[in-house]
């Protein structure tokens, strides 16, 4: 093995078909570096050879070209493997990441590449930004055992192909703008007429084969059987019918492509939780219909909310835990996936338990809100700016999230002392979660300074958040 100059990653360093590969810190950037008899080792990467050594910039394109070179690194198909999101808004947080599936993920499969389209708008990110930074990030930590790609919550086809063309491989499919809530509370009579008034053509059906299907229909699961009543059916078409049919043509779109992937029906992000029947007959007709998929997300009961622990009664979220994933066993089997998992410790070991390991977990935000730590231990000043802005951009930064903290309650100019509890306190935390939009933009180019100067106590930060998330999954 080659001798590595200092400002090597050491945890990079890897050979492959004759050829030496690492990455190094150079200024404030990062170059790969080829040690190679035959120049062949490095063609298509763009940089410069001197001698047997070839060095290239941490660039797009030469991400795309080392993901070609080094299988590992190329997101792959995972099934029905036990998976973990870890999701990092900034770009930076994957070998923080890698470092706490080294550590406790035995047996998880990672899926450093994971972004919302509507967080991507927010961050100014393409999918190609997903996936490069977290190519760089993995090759920099030496993760060998293979990557996901999660193209995250996804509404229209223009989404699919702008994640398809960049390479992702796992495809959340959201339909939740056409889940009618009404239909949860409504009388009889309105559900009657919402799910005469479906267009069941669509879903190449009828109300009268559908009713057929499953009025009186027995599904035996391990610990019991549900049978499905007329009223319960009905308004499980009436509340997510039109989803189906969405969420139908998204997933013919994608199949279209014909590239490699893989599915996630997610409807975690309605207004009311998933019934036990609402599940089946979703999935019952998503089936009927062709759909191929690898995983499920519900809305599970109680409150998930960005960035805190659990909200709600445990007891009652393991039975529901329970009850979807031997539906899931039952009528698949797919994993069940759980999503705004971050910061929810209590959550997890009844999720593991229950899945028995058939379970994708979501966390999305929680690096960014952690990575915020390192600011406010580093530059008092600019995390007060941060704190002022996310007070200030609230309002707008709220929407689409469920929060329930209370601004009133975050310090506006934090003293030095409240600056060390801010992410530990649920108002501050969520203020500061949903703001990275206004926040990044305002203060980005200060913040990733602060960051690249400590870069080593953020993956240790990270690493040591996530520890907690993957353990109880480990196996
Ligand atoms: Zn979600």
């Amino acid at each position: 093995m080659t001798d590595l100059p200092p400002a090597a990653y050491r945890q990079s360093f890897v050979q492959h078909e004759g050829a030496e590969y690492w990455l190094e810190k150079v200024g404030t950037g990062r170059q790969l570096v080829v040690k190679a008899s035959d120049s062949s080792a490095y063609a298509g990467l763009d940089g410069a050879a001197d001698g047997d050594t070839f060095r290239a910039d941490a660039t797009d394109a030469n991400a795309l070209e080392l993901r070609n070179r080094l299988p590992w690194l190329k997101p792959q198909l995972f099934g029905l493997a036990t998976s973990a999101g870890t999701g990092d808004r900034l770009g930076i947080c994957t070998p923080g990441h890698v470092r706490a599936f080294k550590a406790a993920g035995q047996g998880i499969r990672p899926v450093f590449a994971q972004q919302s389209i509507r967080e991507m708008g927010r961050c100014h990110r393409e999918p190609r930004n997903v996936l490069d930074d977290a190519t760089w990030g993995a090759f920099q930590e030496g993760w060998t055992a293979g990557v996901g790609a999660d193209a995250d919550h996804l509404h229209t086809t223009e989404d699919i192909d702008r994640c398809a063309q960049a390479g992702f491989v796992f495809y959340t499919l959201d339909p939740n703008e056409y889940v009618d809530p009404e239909a949860e509370g409504a009388d009889e009579a309105t559900i009657r007429s919402k799910a005469e008034a479906l267009d069941w053509a669509s879903l190449d059906s009828s109300q009268k084969q559908f009713l057929s299907t499953y009025v009186g229909h027995r599904i035996d699961l391990e610990h019991e059987s549900i049978t499905l009543d007329e009223q319960s059916v009905l308004r499980a078409m009436a509340k997510y019918g039109p989803s189906l049919a969405n969420a139908m043509d998204l997933y013919r779109h994608l199949q279209s492509l014909g590239i490699p992937h893989e599915v996630e029906f997610a409807v975690d992000e309605t207004d009311y939780p998933t019934k036990p029947a609402e599940h089946v007959v979703v999935v019952s007709e998503l089936k009927r219909l062709g759909m191929e998929f690898v995983s499920f997300a519900p809305r599970f009961v109680g409150g998930f909310e960005k960035g805190v622990e659990y909200i709600g009664d445990l007891a009652e979220l393991k039975r529901d835990f329970e009850i979807h994933a031997e539906i899931a066993k039952a009528l698949g089997p797919y994993k069940l996936s759980l999503h705004s998992g971050s910061d929810k410790y209590s959550t997890y070991p009844l999720f593991a338990e229950a899945t028995g390991g058939l379970a994708h977990l979501k966390t999305a935000g929680t690096s960014w809100a952690e990575a915020l730590r390192v600011i406010a231990r580093h530059d008092g000043d600019l995390m007060r700016e941060i704190t002022a802005l996310a007070l200030e951009s609230f309002e707008q930064n709220r929407k689409s999230y469920h929060l329930s903290c209370d601004p009133a309650r975050v310090p506006s100019n934090p003293t030095d002392a409240q600056l060390t509890t801010l992410l530990d306190v649920v108002d501050s935390r969520q203020v500061l979660h949903v703001g990275y939009g206004a926040i990044l933009e305002a203060y980005g180019p200060r913040m990733f300074e602060v960051w690249q100067n400590n870069d080593e106590e953020l993956y240790g930060i990270i690493e040591e958040h996530f520890v907690k998330h993957l353990a109880p999954f480990a196996h």
